[in-house]
């Protein structure tokens, strides 16, 4: 599939492109570098030849009709700020941008879901629904990015220990096929026994199926307020033991998060910032949700005892709204801490959450070996580790693949997989076949011909 040969974007197929979008609807020269790459940090850039914004479904099925007899690659694109080179257009061809696909469609409050044009960006999605008094209670990370982006990595963040992932709050979907047909899928229902689930096959499959041009997604109530708890620890080990026993005591946390000192010093030397509690080898972080101050106090109270009992040192509750808001943006400063320190490449491996521990030992004694430094922290309630390895030096290509095939492999000996949120995208594709077998990986090929017969949809992503 890859050996592929594609056709050149011509001034006369740009024309046609023209005709379908319009003339401000197709950048052909200056600004194509703006669509070269996304977030990932070392992805090589490619510039596209075309980049199109079409206002409507309709218009999307038809570029997309063009291209596919034309055999031009397409590469979906929402804000850019994917973390695995999914939106770099590796065989060149349209970029096509969900820009202008930005409109919010119905909220609707009896059904608790709401609907969007795919282009919508998340932060502009969680305004609008909060007006309604209802609630997207997912936190992927960047909120600049778009609805259609974070369904189709399927993203994750945070707040997955609660409420789980992209995937769990997709009710309903319209997509463009690669050949131009707009199927829509799911609707405004929780419940469905009828056929192949195409939502969730669509969900998480990284534009490389169809463009989705229009989504629904489920709304919940709410929360009355959101505090959060602060343990130290003298180990990772022992930071990581108290995650289940937290869950089983019946309570569940909106998120659970990992950070030993290394990632604190590295924010502290970078950004000034103080974290509360300093001086310890690892934290939790728990954000938790309760309906008032009483019951929040009884929730930490029950947490902070099961802790200390697991050889927790202490705990630290934000006493106001702004030490709250403090410690909240210190964590939103670890991943720009890693860019200006030079980071090399990012993973996010999950392995079972008991693992944890075990996986960063693991990883400690890979980066000592390759005398790499790697940072990780991340998602102790659901096992998602980020890891980062770093310079100042940069070692070859081959060395850096080395090193994430023996991270990879560790990840999978221990019941874990690649990515956990950011996806597959151009850069961890070279690493699927360490997971999947022969067999699966043929299935999935066989799934993407029947969705893109002439492999169009962008190429060179996932399989
Ligand atoms: C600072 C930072 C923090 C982040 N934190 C998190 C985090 O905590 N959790 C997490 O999960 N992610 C995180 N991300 C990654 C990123 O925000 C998500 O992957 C996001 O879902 C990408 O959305 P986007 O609109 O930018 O998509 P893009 O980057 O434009 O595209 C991502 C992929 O989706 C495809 N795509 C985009 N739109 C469509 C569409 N309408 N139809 C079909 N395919 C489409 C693209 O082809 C590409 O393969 C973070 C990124 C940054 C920069």
């Amino acid at each position: 599939m890859n050996d592929q040969k594609y056709q050149k974007v011509t001034p006369e197929l740009i024309r046609r492109l023209r005709f379908i979008v319009g003339d401000k609807g197709v950048i052909a020269d200056e600004g194509l570098e703006n669509y070269a790459r996304d977030e990932a940090p070392h992805t090589h850039s490619v510039l596209p030849e075309a980049v199109v914004f079409p206002h409507s479904t309709q218009e999307i099925a038809d570029i997309l009709r063009l291209a596919n007899t034309e055999l031009i690659p397409v590469t979906p694109r929402g804000a850019g700020t994917g973390l695995s080179g999914g939106s770099v257009p590796v065989h060149g061809g349209i970029v096509l941008s969900l820009d202008k696909l930005n409109k919010m469609g119905e909220i609707d409050e009896a059904n608790f879901c709401a609907s969007a044009q795919a282009g919508v960006i998340l932060s502009n999605f969680c305004a609008e629904t909060e007006k309604h008094n209802l609630f997207y209670p997912l936190y992927p990370g960047e909120m600049s990015a778009t609805i259609g982006g974070n369904i189709a990595t399927n993203a994750g963040g945070m707040r997955a220990v609660k409420y789980g992932v992209t995937r769990d709050f997709v009710l309903g979907l319209e997509a463009v096929l690669p050949t131009g047909e707009i199927i829509t899928t799911g609707g405004k229902y929780v419940k469905s026994s009828t056929g192949y689930d195409l939502t969730q096959l669509l969900t998480g499959s990284e534009g490389t199926l169809a463009v989705i041009s229009q989504v629904t997604l489920r709304l919940i109530t709410p929360p009355s307020i959101r505090e959060i708890l602060l343990i130290p620890f003298n180990s990772l080990s022992e930071a990581i033991r108290c995650v289940p026993v937290i869950l089983k005591e019946r309570v569940l946390p909106v998120s659970i998060e990992f950070m030993e000192s290394d990632i604190l010093q590295l924010v502290k030397d970078y950004s000034g910032k103080e974290f509360p509690i300093p001086g310890y080898p690892a934290y939790l972080m728990l954000m938790i949700e309760a309906d008032n101050y009483d019951d929040f106090g009884k929730i930490s109270e029950h947490i902070s005892e099961i802790c200390l009992k697991n050889g927790a040192v202490d705990t630290y509750v934000p006493g106001s709204a702004s030490a709250k808001r403090r410690l909240l943006e210190l964590r939103e400063y670890f991943y720009p801490t890693m860019q200006h320190r030079g980071m090399l490449d990012l993973a996010d491996v999950v392995v079972p959450r008991s693992k944890i521990a075990d996986f960063v030992e693991e990883v400690k004694r890979i980066s000592k070996r390759y005398s790499i430094p790697i940072i990780t922290y991340g998602h102790a309630g659901d096992g998602n580790v980020h890891l980062h390895p770093l310079g100042p030096g940069v070692p070859s290509e081959e060395v850096m693949t080395e090193l994430l095939t023996e991270i990879y492999q560790v990840g999978a000996t221990m019941g874990g997989t690649i990515s956990g949120e950011h996806g597959i995208g151009a850069d961890k594709k070279k690493y699927l076949s360490l997971l999947f077998s022969a067999e699966k990986l043929a299935l999935m090929q066989r799934v993407k011909k029947a969705f893109d017969p002439h492999n169009i949809l962008n190429p060179g992503k996932v399989v």
